[in-house]
């Protein structure tokens, strides 16, 4: 199928794209990378009157740091941050996952705030920053917000965004001494979309692991925190019974939807898995 007609405006600046924004937000859809948004348009599941293509707004496509933080401009592309000392450095859980994100070409158009905006349940970036205690900035023309990533996800595509707003940059903490990232999914084919990921984030000291921030990709409507395993991992040494426990603990703790494909008995299978071999790598 084709895309149904509709009008296309490409905003040389951010000011010009949050008014159009606030004029058509409503029937508008921002494009990016288009490597969601296009297949939706395809198949007629959105029909927008106009596309806003906000490609050409060089506000979003910073990348800087301070002393505790990195800001991400919603318009950097996947490779971008793939091909990144700066991410590869500070923000290794995030470097590891992009990589598990669908294939170099679509890597090369999908945008950090497409995925982000998008709210694919099985996305890895959303969990990452979900593990990290992320914040979105999201800008209207009369606005500027920032919204952490755990009131950010609302549901299966749906987000804390208002139809005139742009999520205009992705603010996370840098690594600090002793922190420790680990991401892992399984998917049926490497690219595809994951059918459990998780992303794990804490500080590693004598008593064990401390900060802990265990986020799940695939297994809920959103990207979900374990809170009952990860106060289980808090302030505990890692060790054979306790990686039994642990994992015993997170299959029983979540409850993935219904899917023929991969019933939920299958994902939380999965989970057990992921978390099993997340914890044996830090003990290694
Ligand atoms: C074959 C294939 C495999 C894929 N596999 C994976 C995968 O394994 N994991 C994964 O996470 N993703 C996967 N994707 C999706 C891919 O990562 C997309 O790049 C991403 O989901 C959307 O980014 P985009 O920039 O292309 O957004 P677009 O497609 O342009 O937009 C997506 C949605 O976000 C909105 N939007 C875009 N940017 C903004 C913004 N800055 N502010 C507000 N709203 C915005 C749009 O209006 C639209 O609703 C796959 C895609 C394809 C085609």
């Amino acid at each position: 199928m084709k895309a149904p007609d509709f009008d296309y405006h490409r905003p040389e600046t951010l000011a010009e794209a949050l008014d159009l924004l606030a004029r058509h937000g409503e029937d508008a859809a921002i494009i990016a990378g288009g490597q969601s948004l296009l297949a939706l348009l395809n198949f007629r599941l959105a029909a927008p009157e106009r596309l806003i293509d906000i490609g050409r707004l060089t506000d979003l496509k910073s990348l800087s740091e301070d002393h505790g933080h990195i800001e991400i401009g919603g318009l950097l592309r996947h490779c971008d941050l793939q091909a990144s000392p700066l991410i590869a450095r500070e923000l290794p859980l995030l470097h590891k996952a992009i990589g598990h994100i669908a294939h170099p070409a679509v890597r090369h158009r999908g945008t950090i705030g497409g995925s982000l905006a998008m709210a694919d349940p099985a996305a890895e970036l959303g969990a990452c920053c979900l593990a990290l205690d992320g914040e979105f900035l999201l800008v209207s023309l009369q606005n500027r917000r920032w919204v952490a990533a755990a009131d950010f996800f609302l549901g299966v595509y749906q987000t804390a965004l208002r139809a005139d707003e742009i999520l205009a940059a992705v603010r996370l903490p840098k690594r600090r001494p002793g922190s420790i990232g680990i991401f892992d999914e399984i998917a049926r084919r490497r690219g595809d979309f994951a059918m459990a990921g998780l992303a794990l984030a804490a500080q590693t000291g004598d008593g064990g692991l401390s900060d802990v921030r265990l986020a799940l990709l695939g297994v809920a409507d959103r990207p979900i925190l374990a809170g009952k395993t990860m106060a289980f991992l808090e302030g505990r040494p890692i060790n054979e019974a306790r990686i039994d426990e642990a994992a015993a603990l997170i299959a029983g703790e979540i409850d993935p939807p219904e899917d023929p494909a991969y019933p939920p008995a299958y994902r939380r299978h999965l989970t057990g898995v992921l978390l099993r071999r997340a914890l044996l790598e830090l003990c290694s």
